[in-house]
């Protein structure tokens, strides 16, 4: 049997609620006893770590993420904590596990549970079990690169400056996962940069173009430029599955698949790393899209299948645990099939049940399933 050391960081408001429903199923998953079980720890994360020790993670919670096989993160942030300094602000602990773990490998999935495809913005034939991937190059690119500032001109107009910048191994290392992606599910994947205007966009292109040749031909690498990808998304999303790009495109481009398929209650996520030298594997962080949704928070109401379906991803992503990622996947779809959903996600006529009903539900599909 393998044990999985896990780093729990629920955070603040809803983040603690819905880390309690990803509980629930790994205490399932390791009462089964099957070829995986999870060792797990806990920390404080944002305004309950500043409340604890001042900052928005501790050492010793630093300690704990350094040595867990994957970090599965709630939400951060709250009113509580708006005036707090800048520099120790609830999101600088994440921030800080992003920067020291290089997390730079973001995946968004815009997945379309068949139940829900009424809701989604766009046709119900052009989203119905929609499941696409966009990974964005998250450490680099327009919103790091200097010089970045707004400077006053000698006739007194002011002029702001962001600077786009990669280099080849920045873009080696994202297109690499994006081929180990590809390779997990259907052994497609688009790359969208905007060669035709921009010089990162013609060395993403060529880096990309190389990369695949020698990394994985298996691969079937398509380029299209990123104002087209916006394009084709709307038109006919599901030609596509796994969309890399860099850190500009890949926010808005991932937002933009994400909101066809629902709530931001539904949204999972993940941020890897560099592949440890030892392990092979790379660090990892899961996360829900959303945040700590102070509105709901303490009222039973919150969305927990985003964390669940995160936690999902990490099964995946983490440790191979595909069956398992499928199972919890499709309790969700089974779980949203009967009917049941969270105030978010209401439809008239079925069945609303709050946080920990909705978690359950989801828990006992997992427990059958398993057998
Ligand atoms: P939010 O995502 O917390 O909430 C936006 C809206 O969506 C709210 O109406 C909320 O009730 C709803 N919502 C969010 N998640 C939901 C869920 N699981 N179920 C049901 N409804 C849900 O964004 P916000 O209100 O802009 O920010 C609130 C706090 O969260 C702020 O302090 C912000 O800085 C922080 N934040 C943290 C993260 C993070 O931890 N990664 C991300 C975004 C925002």
């Amino acid at each position: 049997m393998t044990t999985h050391k896990l780093l729990l960081l629920p955070g603040d408001g809803i983040g603690v609620e819905i880390m309690r429903e990803v509980e629930r199923i790994i205490a399932i998953l390791n009462g089964k006893g099957g070829a995986n079980s999870f060792e797990t720890e806990s920390d404080l994360v944002g305004g309950a770590a500043i409340d604890a020790h001042g900052v928005a993670i501790s050492e010793g919670a630093m300690e704990k993420a350094g040595i867990a096989d994957a970090i599965i993160f709630g939400a951060v942030g709250g009113p509580k904590w708006d005036d707090v300094p800048y520099e120790i602000r609830p999101e600088a602990g994440l921030l800080r596990l992003r920067k020291d773990y290089d997390l730079f490998a973001n995946l968004r999935p815009a997945i379309c549970y068949p139940a829900l495809a009424d809701a989604s913005s766009l046709k119900k034939e052009l989203v119905e079990g929609l499941d696409i991937l966009i990974l964005r190059e998250l450490t680099s690119g327009t919103y790091f690169g200097e010089p970045k500032e707004i400077v006053t001109l000698e006739n007194g107009e002011k002029r702001g400056v962001d600077t786009t910048v990669y280099t080849t191994s920045e873009i080696e290392r994202i297109v690499k996962v994006g081929c180990d992606l590809a390779r997990k599910r259907s052994g497609k994947m688009h790359m969208a940069a905007k060669w035709n205007v921009m010089k990162t966009g013609v060395l993403w292109r060529d880096v990309t173009v190389a990369t695949h040749k020698a990394y994985a031909p298996d691969v079937e690498l398509e380029l299209i430029l990123a104002d087209n990808c916006a394009m084709q998304l709307i038109r006919n999303p599901k030609q596509f599955d796994v969309v890399i790009t860099d850190n500009l495109f890949g926010d808005v481009l991932s937002d933009e698949a994400a909101m066809m398929t629902g709530s931001l209650g539904m949204l999972p996520s993940a941020s890897l790393g560099p592949p440890d030298p030892k392990t092979g594997r790379p660090k990892a962080l899961y996360e829900p899209v959303h945040g700590s949704a102070p509105d709901i928070t303490g009222k039973g109401l919150a969305n927990p299948i985003a964390m669940i379906a995160s936690f999902a991803m990490a099964l995946r992503y983490s440790f191979d645990m595909t069956k398992e990622a499928d199972i919890i996947e499709q309790a969700i779809a089974t779980v949203l099939g009967n009917g049941l959903r969270t105030a978010d996600i209401m439809q008239n006529g079925l069945e609303k049940v709050g946080t920990e009903d909705m978690g359950k539900a989801i828990a006992a599909e997992i427990e059958q399933a398993l057998g």
